[in-house]
């Protein structure tokens, strides 16, 4: 990341400038130079390999990649950590692109930011000052981290689930910049399977958000197979949840959503709170 910010990656505009007749152009679209910002924000395969990561970054939003490294480090500390893995495993896929005609796969490169994250996590834990925690067979790092409110003019959604004998409870909570709480809604039901429950979690969310502001919405959960399902359109979610996995990104298409991440559950402890609510008491009602 310090190379990447220094501007000190051997890309090719960097090349160029000490070999005379270098040739600059991007290797993934072909169309630009090669240049911090174009690789790492502005390229169309970057763009698509952000909107499609577990983070759920919609590039547009940003003028550089410093601009989107800054909106992590306002963000939380845990969206750091996953976005310098990310764009430490793009670099080294362009590399093997470059040097062995190997084609990139985002789903390739997610799982290896995780495991790097895993990695770096794993050390920490060594010295005991985090916990280690598998989500939904994926291992990520988890800190103890508190919600933190979205920049100015952007609404968050934490959305969660509870399930238990085929019975559900669905939550999401909308909050703005300043923390103050601007509705929230609970739905019950029954269903079979946990996944079905928490991509549930998620439409209800993505709709809720259009009961506010036309203002840009991110929107949270803590499920990540269900998120990287969403995200990443390479992937594969079992086929009965397909029509509801194309319905969320169908509405995050149509909408005002930016984003779609995952966070540990201690940063989405309302929604977590609600959800239970709502299951031992039967509730299905609408705050706002
Ligand atoms: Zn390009």
């Amino acid at each position: 990341m310090w190379r990447l910010i220094s501007n000190a990656l051997p890309l090719r505009s960097n090349i160029g400038r000490h070999i005379k007749g270098f040739d600059r152009t991007c290797i993934l679209c072909g169309l630009s130079e090669e240049d911090n910002d174009h690789l790492f924000l502005k390229c169309s395969v970057v763009k698509n390999f952000w909107f499609y990561s577990p983070l759920g970054v919609r590039c547009d939003v940003f003028g550089s990649v410093t601009e989107l490294i800054d909106s992590w480090v306002s963000h939380n500390e845990e969206a750091y950590k996953l976005g310098a893995c990310l764009i430490w495993n793009f670099w080294k896929a362009r590399n093997r692109k470059y040097f062995d005609n190997e084609d990139m796969c985002f789903t390739k490169i997610n799982k290896a930011a995780l495991r790097c994250l895993n990695d770096y996590s794993s050390n920490f834990l060594e010295e005991g000052t985090i916990e280690l925690e598998i989500i939904n067979s994926a291992s990520t790092s988890s800190y103890t981290f508190q919600w933190v409110p979205p920049p100015r003019g952007v609404k968050k959604i934490n959305v969660d689930a509870a399930f238990k004998d085929n019975k559900f409870a669905v939550a999401a909570v909308a909050r703005d910049s300043m923390g103050s709480f601007l509705g929230c809604i609970t739905v019950i039901g029954i269903t079979d399977s946990v996944e079905t429950v928490e991509l549930h979690a998620l439409i209800l969310g993505l709709k809720f958000s259009s009961r506010f502001d036309n203002n840009p919405c991110w929107l949270e959960g803590d499920s990540l197979k269900v998120i990287s399902w969403v995200n990443d359109s390479s992937s594969k979610p079992p086929w009965r949840l397909e029509n509801q996995v194309f319905e969320a990104r169908s509405i995050i298409t149509n909408s005002n959503t930016q984003c779609v991440s995952f966070v540990r559950r201690s940063c989405n402890s309302v929604a977590d709170l609600l959800a239970h609510f709502a299951f031992q008491y039967s509730v299905e009602d609408v705050w706002v």
